[in-house]
């Protein structure tokens, strides 16, 4: 099984709590003004990456504790990173997932494309909504617009609503 990729970052600070391995899936259809990551857009840009390359690369990368899925859009590849994740959890990797879409969003989609619930299962933590330029703030963590949220994903998949993780504000 391949990822398609436009880039990994191996130790990152500022993309998810703690040291993080970053993936940004290639592909996205929205056309968010002033997008943070326009070469991630087109659906034929970036390479491909098995899953086997990509978990040696996070192994090598001995100082991370969090797998973080951004893009692109990661929920259109989101069997594969599904599968991804849960090996990451496994070997006590924390996952964060972004998302252009709102958690209500993929919820809803969650029973015609059942692989955004697997993704959505294995994520600790969503990171949801498109950038907004009009509500842009440097002074968020891991956002760059008032309107994305940071969303605890076991308890909201639990109560079937968005629970906002209080401690990144
Ligand atoms: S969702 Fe992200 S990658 Fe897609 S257009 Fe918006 S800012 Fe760019």
């Amino acid at each position: 099984m391949k990822i398609r990729v436009a880039g990994v970052k191996k130790e990152s600070l500022i993309d998810g709590p703690g040291i993080s391995f970053v993936i940004f899936t290639q592909g996205c259809y929205r056309e968010c003004p002033e997008c943070h990551n326009p070469d991630a857009r087109p659906l034929e840009g970036g390479m491909d990456f098995t899953l086997e390359e990509l978990k040696e690369e996070i192994d090598t990368s001995k100082y991370v504790d969090t797998l973080v899925f951004s893009g692109g859009e990661p929920f259109l590849q989101a069997e594969v990173l599904a599968r991804l994740g849960k090996w990451a959890q496994q070997r006590g990797l924390k996952v964060v997932t972004y998302s252009g879409y709102t958690f209500e969003y993929l919820l809803d989609k969650s029973n015609e494309h059942g692989t955004y619930r697997k993704l959505l299962e294995v994520s600790n933590i969503l990171i949801d909504g498109a950038y907004v330029s009009e509500e842009r703030d440097l002074m968020l963590a891991f956002r760059g617009s008032k309107n994305q949220r940071i969303i605890d994903v076991k308890d909201s998949l639990q109560r079937e609503e968005a629970v906002i993780m209080e401690d990144y504000g």
